[in-house]
């Protein structure tokens, strides 16, 4: 995130989190849009192609690394319609507009919420919006947009399941958009693990309500691979930006041989839904493969890692830290401080990191 916009981030939350919550609406929209940019087809270098979210209680803005991200988010935002089934591909009831020269705002029709998208060009846009317009047409695809540009459409009122008034979400009672919203708003820590080669999320249901899973790859960056899940863990139950999840399951396998893959399970500390399940893989991935064999796009997923300062990091093992409280927050100026702390380092990670391998 700009140094500005971070500094205007402390100066606005005092007294509050750090990171707000969205409200109901504004979470159902980012959930949405997660569901939907979540399993990336175009290998992009950031975690979901993302390189900084600014969120507001009643807003989200996110700046994608770049028009490589125009394909994707054509493809995967915008919603059409397919008369025969009935599906609705992209985030239904969302309607897209220009705005500036690289912006989009995606808003969530009948509602206030409104994201907020920079870093593709118009060109690039128009251009990656007509072709895939193209080829949904050829599939037997109907824009939504076009049939109702500022109301919903009955495919999308019929597919979200709520037909009416503020009809908005298919997935249950949306009791895990906080969950999806505050991953999205917190997407910057999943660069503070090492470097990210690939990141992936979806659900299942589960008796707790939805189950998120999240799936992350890195290359390590310290001697011990444990190291990265310690470090993530520890920053996102933080009182001051964290989710602050109780772990209530974990497997951790890095030094032993019976696993490639290291799990771990959190459930809400409030009465809420869902639970969210962290993997960390060490088993060889295709994508994974494919990054490591160019030195380029290596070096590109490389410079986008963030060494959190030591003293941000845990200082126990997993094992420990599972089983004691969190430190307690700082308080007052102490408070931007730390997140001032994490932010410049994460600024200069991604300028010049000469001190990552
Ligand atoms: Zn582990």
């Amino acid at each position: 995130m700009p140094l500005e916009l971070a500094n205007e981030a402390v100066r606005s939350s005092e007294g509050e989190f750090l990171i707000p919550e969205a409200n109901a609406d504004q979470r159902l929209l980012e959930q949405w849009v997660v569901r939907r940019i979540c399993w990336p087809s175009n290998s992009p270098i950031h975690p979901w192609g993302i390189k900084y979210v600014y969120p507001r209680p009643d807003g989200l803005s996110i700046a994608v690394e770049g028009d490589n991200m125009a394909s994707e988010l054509a493809n995967a935002l915008v919603p059409r319609y397919d008369p025969t089934t009935g599906d609705v591909y992209g985030v239904p009831g969302c309607r897209i507009t220009e705005t500036g020269r690289d912006g989009l705002v995606l808003h969530l029709l009948d509602t206030d919420a409104t994201i907020h998208i920079t870093g593709i060009h118009r060109k690039a846009w128009r251009s990656r919006l007509a072709e895939t317009d193209k080829e949904m047409c050829r599939a037997g695809l109907r824009l939504c947009s076009h049939e109702r540009p500022h109301e919903w459409t009955a495919a999308e009122l019929a597919y979200t399941g709520h037909p009416g008034h503020r009809a908005v979400h298919r997935c249950a009672d949306g009791s895990t958009a906080w969950l999806a919203s505050g991953l999205l708003r917190r997407i910057g820590l999943l660069r503070t693990m090492g470097i990210p080669l690939y990141t992936t999320a979806w659900t299942n249901p589960a008796d707790v309500g939805e189950q998120w899973i999240l799936e992350t790859q890195y290359q390590p960056l310290a001697t011990r691979a444990s190291s990265h899940h310690e470090t993530f863990l520890h920053l996102l139950n933080n009182e001051v930006w964290g989710l602050r999840l109780d772990w209530t399951d974990s497997h951790c396998s890095c030094e032993t041989e019976y696993s490639n893959q290291c799990t771990f399970n959190g459930r809400p500390q409030l009465e809420q839904a869902g639970e969210l399940q962290l993997r960390f893989p060490r088993r060889s991935a295709e994508r994974s493969a494919r990054l490591l064999a160019s030195p380029q796009a290596y070096d590109a997923h490389r410079r986008v890692a963030v060494r959190v300062p030591a003293r941000f990091s845990p200082r126990a093992r997993v094992s420990s830290a599972l089983r004691h409280a969190p430190e307690p927050a700082p308080r007052g100026p102490a408070r931007g401080q730390a997140f001032r702390a994490i932010t410049n380092a994460a600024n200069q990670a991604t300028t010049a990191d000469r001190a990552l391998p």
